[in-house]
């Protein structure tokens, strides 16, 4: 992991994990490990953009499928749309409402949990789409943001982070 002072925008703290997904022993091991203790799911979700690379990983090494929830814009046809703030800026994501039967069991998967807008958008489109989440499983979680307790405001769903900074 790198960490970059000032980036995306002053005062941000920018960590990265492009040397790990890089690494093929780094990025089976992260793979393995992201959806332990979890029980029963369906299907794995991720966040763009790295939540696609880390969501594809785990579910591929689960032998499940991976559902991506995407940034405003990208999908077509009907979705279901939610706008939150991130650490720097605000954005809105969608999903196809369609893509799991209703009562699915879904673990969502990102890099990192900051202030937890993003999770939490997340979390309110599976509710809207009718999907259970079982799990919420991030690789770093930067734990003075506070993004745990705004998830836990939401859910009941354990939060597992690979490493906590
Ligand atoms: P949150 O919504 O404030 O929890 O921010 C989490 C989202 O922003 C995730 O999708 C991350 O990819 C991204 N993010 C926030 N901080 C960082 C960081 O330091 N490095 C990489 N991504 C970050």
């Amino acid at each position: 992991m790198t960490e970059t002072p000032d980036f995306p925008q002053p005062g941000i703290l920018f960590r990265d994990l492009s040397g790990l997904f890089a690494d093929g022993p780094s990025l089976r091991a992260v793979a393995g490990a992201l959806l332990d203790g979890f029980g029963e799911m369906d299907a794995v979700v991720g966040v763009e953009a790295r939540g696609f690379v880390l969501g594809t990983a785990a579910a591929v090494n689960a032998g499940l499928g991976m559902l991506a929830v995407r940034k405003a814009g990208k999908l077509p046809g009907d979705v279901l749309t939610e706008s939150y703030d991130l650490e720097y800026g605000t954005a809105a994501l969608q999903v196809h409402p369609d893509t799991l039967p209703a009562g699915s069991r879904v673990v969502i998967v990102d890099d990192v949990l900051a202030t937890g807008g993003t999770l939490a958008a997340t979390l309110r489109l599976m509710e809207r789409a009718g999907w259970r989440v079982v799990g919420i499983a991030v690789v770093i979680e930067l734990v003075d943001l506070g993004g745990r307790a705004a998830l836990e405001a939401l859910t009941d769903a354990p939060i597992e982070a690979l490493l906590t900074l």
